[in-house]
């Protein structure tokens, strides 16, 4: 691949090639580790590496071959497919070989290929702008194939090198998606199915919670854990492992219908019993197949399994015929990859950091490293247990993996690499903010700071009052808190109300907008729900949902403060151990003081009004409020569908039952609203909506098809 598609915006860019390095040399090195990482992955399903790092030794031998002819050899790993059948399993020689992909990293890799192939396909007099493709999800498992004969499943094998696989026949025949016999009267005399082993995310779970539950090691990822899982010598193990199976092209056959493209062999091989992945697209132009691409990238991770990108296909099987295959992968189709999720870093430090609870948190301070569309320095360790399991060391190199919005996580560290003096980590016996001890209980797996004034507590505990689903104080972000509790301004919730405007201007970075910005943010918090004061107030077991029940029922937090555990736990929706925590938290002298800073303060302590007598005419409806409205705040709106039984999440889904627009309302949730034909209100409808719970006639969903308003 050209070093010139390097460098789009969320993929990193090639390893640069040293000059100074003797190319012949560079060459030797790179074939040798990535033979070494081949026989690591393919055959131990053990692999040291990330994909990616992988991928940039590959590429930077590929272009290194570019700009040397004199430097390739035929069986350069950038010529082959990769893997060698393991010793353990008798081979099993392909009739016709299992080949590998090319792959494009971007947009304008995706669209060099389709330039490439249409070059091709006109040197044949075949001229069409837009050849017709069919789209596939890119499964991160590993390839076999699949011979029956009359009908019947006669042997199973691994790709291996592409010629010679691996006969796993017996362990194949555990996995429920293959069929033993093929579902039609009139079989083929020979058939080979090809496709994709894999192991659902469940699955992967599962095997993961059982092998922590007998303290064995923990499995990497899917694709391992699957070709290990297929690749086992007694099939008991593989039928263990409940993998899965995704068909998507035929080997050598005789018989069966004649078919002329992509789709049609998908459709026979559905026809004949094998699963067929429901996401595949026939697409016209490549402007479509991107934006396939681009969906599948935003929403990999809303599968029930793992893919590593989209395979890309020309449907026509007379134009794949005249495209052929180079001695590696068809010129037919190409792999869009997506940008990778796991990359290799050095661990510079473990340190620990202590929450609002006094939880102390270890975390891995990273040589910053770009990945899963961010640059990562920070990644959570969780606790002891976990920093023991994955035997992580400062000095390390680590894999870390950001998939989605997940929080960055270090996955192990790269034991090739370790230095020989490098200690395990030891956890501290002092809390790094206030010295005092840090107490891990017999029963809990966290070490805890239990010092309350522990300034890192206090922090946590205004930063959580602050945040946006308590008290909502645009500007106080951890910085901010973290300022004023060291300087002694705020030992609790309640002494924000009580900052000095100008001390305040005297600080550094406080001009005199962000000291107004910041002090009207305060003052307009007094005015939120009851509830968002409760969520505020950092009681253990109190979230928002139970923070509006509480508010709702209590109305004012002076009967809140005042009731009993029994008068508690007879609310709707709270246990016993909500109510003792909640009664406890008030009986605490210090908690009560906090409590008369925020009164003397005026902020709202008083409840909704008593819902009793509302009409319940939302009972277990969603209904979604997007944009301003004239009558009600976002908050009243919210209230006012919960107060009726309804439920009012941020998002449109299926299970919405109504949208409600006002002023400005995001068109994300107006197209989803009509994608999914889900009836949009105005202001006057709502209202109407929440007296009668019935929808106005003209978006009722039988209007005969009358636009929403
Ligand atoms: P590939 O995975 O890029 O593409 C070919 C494979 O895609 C096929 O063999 C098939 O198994 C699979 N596939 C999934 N869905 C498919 C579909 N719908 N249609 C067709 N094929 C589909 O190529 P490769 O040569 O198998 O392996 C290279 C991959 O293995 C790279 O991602 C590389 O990073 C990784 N690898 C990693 C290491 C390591 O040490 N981390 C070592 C070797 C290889």
């Amino acid at each position: 691949m050209s070093e010139t598609a390097a460098g789009p915006v969320d993929t990193e860019p090639t390893t640069p090639i040293d000059a100074s390095i003797d190319p012949a040399g560079r060459v030797d090195e790179l074939r040798s580790a990535i033979e070494h990482h081949d026989h690591r992955y393919y055959v131990l399903a053990e692999p040291e590496i990330p994909d990616a790092d992988y991928d940039d030794m590959l590429r930077e031998l590929r272009s290194l071959e570019e700009q040397h002819p004199d430097l390739i050899v035929p069986d350069s790993p950038t010529r082959r497919v990769a893997g060698r059948p393991a010793t353990t399993f008798a081979e099993v020689r392909h009739a016709e070989p299992m080949m590998s992909l090319d792959n494009a990293a971007d947009a304008d890799e995706l669209r060099a290929w389709g330039e490439r192939t249409r070059r091709r396909l006109a040197q044949h007099d075949l001229h069409e702008t837009d050849v017709g493709y069919v789209c596939e999800l890119k499964i991160d498992g590993l390839a076999v194939s699949l011979r029956y004969e009359r009908g019947q499943f006669t042997q199973g094998a691994t790709r291996g090198d592409g010629r010679v696989g691996e006969d796993v026949t017996e362990n194949l025949r555990t996995v429920a998606d293959i069929p033993e016999r093929l579902a039609v009267d009139a079989p083929p005399e020979v058939l080979e199915v090809r496709g994709e082993v894999y192991l659902s995310l469940a699955e992967f779970a599962a095997i993961n919670r059982e092998a922590e539950a007998a303290g064995t090691h923990m499995y990497v990822n899917p694709r391992n854990t699957a070709a290990g899982s297929l690749r086992q010598k007694d099939p008991r193990v593989t039928a263990s492992r409940r993998l899965s199976f995704w068909s998507y092209q035929l080997g050598i056959r005789q018989g069966g219908p004649e078919l002329s493209s992509h789709h049609e062999t998908l459709a026979w091989l559905a026809e004949l019993g094998f699963p067929v992945n429901p996401e595949h697209r026939v697409l016209a132009t490549l402007d479509e197949v991107e934006d396939y691409c681009r969906h599948w990238q935003e929403h990999r991770h809303d599968l029930a399994y793992e893919i590593d990108g989209v395979v890309v296909k020309l449907d026509d099987l007379a134009r794949r015929a005249v495209l052929g295959a180079t001695s590696r992968a068809p010129r037919w189709a190409i792999a869009y990859k997506f940008p990778p999720e796991e990359r290799t870093t050095i661990l510079r430090d473990i340190q620990v950091s202590i929450g609002r609870t006094g939880r102390a948190t270890p975390f891995a301070v990273l040589e910053p490293v770009f990945v899963g569309g961010s640059t990562v320095s920070m990644a959570t360790l969780h606790n002891q247990d976990q920093v023991a399991l994955k035997d992580v060391r400062v000095g390390d190199t680590v894999i870390v993996r950001k998939a989605g919005d997940v929080i960055p996580e270090v996955v192990g560290p790269v034991l090739a690499e370790r230095a020989p003096d490098a200690e395990p980590w030891v956890f501290p016996t002092a809390c790094p903010r206030c010295g005092e001890p840090l107490v891990r209980p017999e029963d809990g797996a966290d070490h805890r700071c239990l010092n309350l004034a522990c300034p890192a507590r206090v922090a946590g505990t205004i930063e959580h009052f602050a945040s946006r689903g308590a008290m909502d104080i645009e500007g106080l972000g951890e910085r901010t808190t973290e300022l004023f509790t060291s300087l002694g301004w705020v030992s609790d919730v309640g002494d924000l109300y009580s900052i000095d405007e100008a001390l305040l201007g005297e600080l550094e970075g406080f001009g005199d907008v962000s000291v107004r910005n910041l002090l009207s943010a305060i003052e307009a918090s007094k005015d939120r729900p009851l509830a968002n004061v409760l969520v505020g107030l950092n009681i253990r077991h109190v979230g928002g949902t139970v923070a509006e029940l509480l508010a709702g029922h209590f109305g004012h937090l002076d009967r809140l403060a005042a009731a009993d555990e029994e008068a508690l736990a007879a609310v709707d929706g709270i246990g016993p151990t909500i109510a003792e925590s909640v009664h406890r938290w008030f009986r605490d002298p210090a908690n009560l003081a906090v409590l008369d800073k925020l009164r003397a303060a005026g902020v709202n302590l008083e409840g909704p009004e008593q819902t009793a007598d509302v009409a319940r005419t939302l009972e277990g409806r969603s209904v979604v409020v997007t944009g301003t409205l004239e009558g009600y705040s976002r908050d009243e709106a919210e209230a006012a569908i919960k107060a009726r039984g309804g439920k009012s999440p941020g998002s449109v889904s299926k299970r919405t039952f109504a949208v409600v627009v006002g002023d400005g309302a995001g068109a994300s949730k107006l197209t989803k609203a009509e994608d999914l034909a889900i009836p949009v209100l105005d202001e006057a409808g709502f209202e109407a909506l929440l007296e009668t719970g019935e929808l106005p006639v003209s978006v009722a969903p039988d209007a005969s098809g009358e636009e929403a308003s």
